[in-house]
């Protein structure tokens, strides 16, 4: 099994290079990718980006990374980091901010400053607060409480905590909460298997919860087997979610997963960067193609701070 640095870098990288693969084409249909598909690194499509330039979603995951990689999670901390990146274009690979969700960006500027606020309250809990936005920056919350010791017990109120900053309601935390199950099982034992094993325990887990009848497609047994036009790719939590789980287990090597998730369409950059985080866990991190690594714009900044979380994870 790979090195703990390693395994930080294969979910934190492979996580970001699928983002960059779908930066250019988001929003684009599937019958349009399904002619044009995306085969490589591009740039300037959707946004005015270069190749290779990573969007909200690795942002977001950096700038909880900057401060979950000291060894500590602080809650107020992360939420800063999240205005600088908003505000001033910090975590960016071009120094300036070019995409936000609308629940993310909301749930920042509810964030004041003031120590008697409890930043986990800033999330919003309404029924149309249920976009990708959590989702997609969750990983490195769930990557802490694996490796910390002391924090293997917290799995759940950590990804639930880590979600409630910009996503509060039950159906986002709990989407953060069976993706947290489907990391740490690959992070023991990267195998496909061990997503199957997860989803039914976490199935059986979260019976109590108001929302696992929303998650009901994925604790199929078959679910892998769904055809392709019932999978939607939209930024909407339980579709991207579906759509990344089942572009991990379709396909055999980090490459087919990432290009299978751009190429479903709509929000592809998110898809794509949650499949190929899971997809990093599970071929690790010599499995991304070279080309894309050193592709990726400041993947040292990123590795680096990996690195940091590898040395304070204990
Ligand atoms: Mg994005």
């Amino acid at each position: 099994m790979e090195k703990k640095t390693e395994r930080i870098k294969a979910v934190m990288i492979g996580h970001a290079v699928g983002d960059a693969l779908g930066v250019p084409v988001e929003f684009e249909s599937r019958r349009k990718l399904e002619k044009h598909p995306v085969t490589d690194m591009m740039g300037y499509g959707t946004y005015h980006v270069p190749a290779g330039a990573w969007s909200d979603d690795t942002s977001m995951a950096v700038a909880a990374l900057d401060s979950l990689a000291d060894g500590a999670i602080h809650y107020r901390e992360i939420m800063e980091n999240f205005v600088k990146w908003l505000d001033g274009g910090r975590y960016t690979p071009t120094g300036h901010t070019f995409d936000v969700g609308g629940t993310c960006m909301r749930a920042i500027m509810n964030f004041t400053y003031d120590p008697k606020q409890n930043p986990t309250e800033c999330g919003l809990s309404g029924d149309y607060s249920n976009g990708n936005g959590s989702l997609m920056r969750i990983h490195p919350f769930v990557m802490m409480t694996y490796f910390c010791e002391g924090l293997r017990g917290e799995r759940d109120a950590v990804a639930e905590n880590g979600s409630s900053l910009t996503h509060a309601h039950e159906r986002s935390k709990l989407a953060c909460k069976i993706y947290a199950r489907i990391l740490f099982a690959l992070l023991d034992d990267p195998s496909k298997e061990s997503v199957s094993t997860a989803l039914a325990q976490a199935n059986a887990a979260y019976t109590d919860s108001a929302e696992h009848e929303t998650y009901a497609r994925l604790f199929v047994s078959d679910f892998a087997q769904t055809k392709i036009s019932d999978i939607r790719s939209s930024g909407y939590v339980v579709d991207t979610l579906e759509a990344a789980v089942w572009c991990l287990l379709t396909t055999e090597t980090y490459g087919e997963c990432v290009l299978k998730a751009v190429n479903l369409g709509e929000d592809t950059d998110t898809v794509a960067a949650i499949a190929g985080g899971l997809a990093g866990a599970l071929y690790g991190y010599e499995a991304i193609p070279k080309k894309w690594r050193e592709a990726l714009l400041e993947r040292q900044t990123i590795e680096a701070m990996c690195e940091r979380a590898a040395q304070n994870w204990t």
